[in-house]
C-alpha cells in the first residue's frame, strides 16, 4: 500500500544508487564517499582536482545502498516491482555503472554462488514462482524466460547463440524476437541452469585483456502468462533484468579498430537509453525509442503503465572518481 503510494507521487522511474565495498581486503579508509543517508550520497572532490570544484557534492535517489549493504536488503527493495509483474505490469531493472563496479555482483551475483550471494535475477524468479504458487486456486501462471544479449547493435540469444536476430512488433504479443529460445521454467534450479549457459555463452569471444561481457548488454526476460480460473481473464507481465555495458569512456589513445567500434555502439546505445528515460521522466510527448536496438527491444516495457528500476553501481576509489561522477551525472539525468 504504502509502497503503491510512493510510486503514485514519483513516476514510474526509480533510481537506486549502490557502492561497491573496497576488493580484497583493501581498507576503506580513502573511499571517495564521505556519508550516506537513506536517498543522498556525498562524495568528496579532492583539492586540485580536474574533475570539479574541491569539497563535498550531494546526489540524490529513492535510495542509497552503502557497500555494507547486502545482496538481501538490495533484494528487499526490489521486490514489490517484481511481484507487480503478477499482476500484469512490464518492468524493467537496469545495472548501470563502469566496468568493475558491481553490476553483475547485482543482478546476477558473484561468481561463486551461495545462498546470500544470489543475485536479483533469481531472487526475482524464486518469488514469482513462491507468488504464482500461492495463488494457483484462482491463478495458473506459466513462466518463461529468454536471455538475450546486444553487442554492436545486434541481437543474439544467449541460449541457443546463433545469427543475429531481428526485433518484430506483432499486434498480439507487442515488442518480441520470435526466433530467440523462449524456455518455460517452474523450478529455481531450472533457472540456474539457464543462466549458467547464458553466462558461459555471454563469456564466449572473451580473452583475458579483452572481457566482451564488459561491451555487451545482456538481457534476462521474463514472461509472465496466467489465466484467471474465475472470471477467466488473461493476464500478461513482462520483466527485462539487464546488465548493461560498461559505461566507461574508451581510452582515447587505446581505442583504435574493434574497441573503437564498440565503445562507439556502447555510447550510443546508453546515451539513447538515458534519452529515453529523461524523456519519460520529464512526460515528454515524443519518446526517442528507435534510437537504438536496447531501447527498442524495451520499448513495451519503458513507458505508460511500466515500472523502470535503475541500479546506478559506483566504485569506491579515488581512482575511479572521473568515471564515478559521469556515472552520477547520468543518474541526474533520468530521476
Ligand atoms: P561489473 O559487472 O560492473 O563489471 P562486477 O559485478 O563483476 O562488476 O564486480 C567486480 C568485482 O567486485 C567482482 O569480483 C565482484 O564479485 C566484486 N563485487 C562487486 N560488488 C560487490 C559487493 N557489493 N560486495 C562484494 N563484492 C562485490
Ligand atoms: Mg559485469
Amino acid at each position: 500500500k504504502l509502497y503503491n503510494l510512493v510510486q503514485d507521487l514519483k513516476g514510474n522511474i526509480r533510481v537506486y544508487c549502490r557502492v561497491r565495498p573496497f576488493l580484497g581486503g583493501q581498507a576503506s579508509q580513502n573511499s571517495v564517499v564521505c556519508s550516506i543517508e537513506e536517498g543522498s550520497m556525498s562524495l568528496m572532490i579532492p583539492p586540485n582536482s580536474k574533475l570539479g570544484k574541491e569539497g563535498k557534492k550531494t546526489f540524490n535517489f529513492n535510495k542509497v545502498f552503502g557497500s555494507s549493504s547486502t545482496q538481501g536488503e538490495v533484494f528487499a527493495d526490489t521486490q514489490p516491482l517484481i511481484r507487480s509483474v503478477l499482476d500484469g505490469y512490464n518492468v524493467c531493472i537496469f545495472a548501470y555503472g563502469q566496468t568493475g563496479s558491481g553490476k553483475t555482483y547485482t543482478m546476477a551475483g558473484p561468481d561463486n554462488l551461495d545462498e546470500d550471494t544470489i543475485g536479483v535475477n533469481y531472487r526475482a524468479l524464486r518469488d514469482l514462482f513462491f507468488l504464482s504458487d500461492q495463488r494457483k486456486d484462482t491463478i495458473i501462471y506459466e513462466i518463461s524466460v529468454q536471455m538475450l544479449e546486444i553487442y554492436n547493435e545486434q541481437v543474439r540469444d544467449l541460449l541457443a547463440p546463433e545469427d543475429t536476430l531481428e526485433i518484430r512488433n506483432s499486434s498480439s504479443n507487442g515488442i518480441n524476437v520470435p526466433e530467440a529460445n523462449l524456455v518455460p521454467v517452474s523450478t529455481t534450479s531450472e533457472v540456474i541452469n539457464l543462466m549458467n549457459l547464458g553466462h558461459k555463452n555471454r563469456a564466449v569471444g572473451s580473452t583475458a585483456m579483452n572481457d566482451r561481457s564488459s561491451r555487451s548488454h545482456s538481457c534476462l526476460t521474463v514472461h509472465v502468462h496466467g489465466k484467471n480460473l474465475v472470471s477467466g481473464s488473461i493476464i500478461r507481465g513482462c520483466m527485462h533484468l539487464v546488465d548493461l555495458a560498461g559505461s566507461e569512456r574508451a581510452d582515447k589513445t587505446e581505442a583504435t579498430g574493434d574497441r573503437l567500434k564498440e565503445a562507439q555502439h556502447i555510447n550510443k546505445s546508453l546515451s539513447a537509453l538515458g534519452d529515453v528515460i529523461a524523456s519519460l521522466a520529464q512526460k515528454n510527448a515524443h519518446v526517442p525509442y528507435r534510437n537504438s536496438k536496447l531501447t527498442q527491444l524495451l520499448q513495451d516495457a519503458l513507458g505508460g503503465q511500466a515500472k523502470t528500476l535503475m541500479f546506478v553501481h559506483m566504485s569506491p576509489e579515488p581512482d575511479a572518481l572521473g568515471e564515478t561522477l559521469s556515472t552520477l551525472k547520468f543518474a541526474e539525468r533520468v530521476s
